[in-house]
């Protein structure tokens, strides 16, 4: 509850499902992932490639990542695709790579679950399971996420409103799962010049209405490399409390988002910088 300049009392998020709503648990939700604390006072750095590849794109890539001070390794062995005809991922050999790169690295490993026939298989070999954009209202699998006992990183809807999105996370915690990262990707706008618009407001706001942790994909927000570094320090300024970055040790060879994947060199620059924005506003970037 606030009061805004002209003295009217603006209630934010009054009406926000039981569960996920902030009054729910005013102390806010830290998620631990292996002692990763995902909505404390360190801000938490995913990052690697849009997709597993090969043995040698995600070994290397995670190598780079992990040198940088890169806390979780991401990577998709199951894709969503526009294009049936696209790569749609290596499947179990792509998370047997995954469980590999996690191994070597010390890194925990994120990667998206599609479908609620692959929820058993992917929770064998990662920490935790990305329900993605396209995915944000499947109910079925949001259910599945809610009984299974995995963290779950929930992206929001690239059309979805935030109480759309808020209800998508109360479906998880209904039944039982309380171990949820929300995620704004950027939403569908009129703008065409960027794939999609990140909703820097969507942070602050969700900070208040949930007590769930919030993190930003500017990759996939912006759409555009040279952007993404900007909309990461951005994320961070505007409390978000954590990051998920595409990084590929070749970008320009990357199958899959090739044109907004970070060069290692580039991420390394941006790993340092982020601790001055997290310095700037009282907060650390985490560091295994
Ligand atoms: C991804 O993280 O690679 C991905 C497919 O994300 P989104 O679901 O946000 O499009
Ligand atoms: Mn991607």
């Amino acid at each position: 509850m606030g009061t805004d300049s002209c003295n009217i009392e603006v209630t934010v998020g009054s009406n926000d499902p039981d569960l996920v709503r902030r009054s729910a648990k005013p102390e806010g939700t830290i998620v631990n992932i292996n002692g990763v604390k995902i909505g404390g006072e360190a801000i938490v750095v995913m990052a690697g490639p849009c997709a597993v590849e090969s043995e040698e794109q995600l070994a290397e890539t995670a190598r780079l990542v992990a040198a940088s001070g890169a806390s979780l390794l991401r990577g998709g062995a199951f894709k969503p695709r526009t294009s049936p005809y696209s790569f749609q991922g290596l499947g179990v050999q792509g998370l047997e790579m995954l469980a590999r790169a996690s191994k070597a690295t010390g890194l925990s490993v994120v990667s998206e679950v599609m479908d609620t026939r692959q929820v058993e298989t992917v929770a064998r070999y990662v920490d935790i399971l990305q329900i993605g954009s396209r995915n944000m209202q499947n109910f079925p699998l949001l259910k599945e996420a809610g009984i299974s006992n995995m963290p779950i990183l929930l992206k929001r809807g690239m059309m979805a409103t935030l109480d759309e999105y808020l209800n998508a996370a109360e479906y998880i915690l209904s039944h039982g799962n309380p171990n949820i990262i929300l995620c704004e990707r950027g939403i569908r706008t009129f703008e065409t010049s960027t794939r999609y618009t990140l909703d820097l407001n969507a942070i602050p706001m969700l900070k208040q209405r949930t007590h769930l942790p919030v993190i930003v994909d500017p990759s996939h927000g912006t759409g555009i490399r040279s952007l993404v570094p900007t909309m990461a320090k951005a994320s961070i300024a505007a409390g978000a409390d954590g990051l998920l970055i595409e990084v590929h040790y070749h970008p320009e060879e990357a199958l899959c988002d090739a044109s907004q994947s970070l060069f290692p060199e580039d991420f390394d620059i941006l790993m340092k910088d982020l601790e001055k924005v997290a310095e700037a506003i009282g907060r650390r970037i985490h560091k295994l």
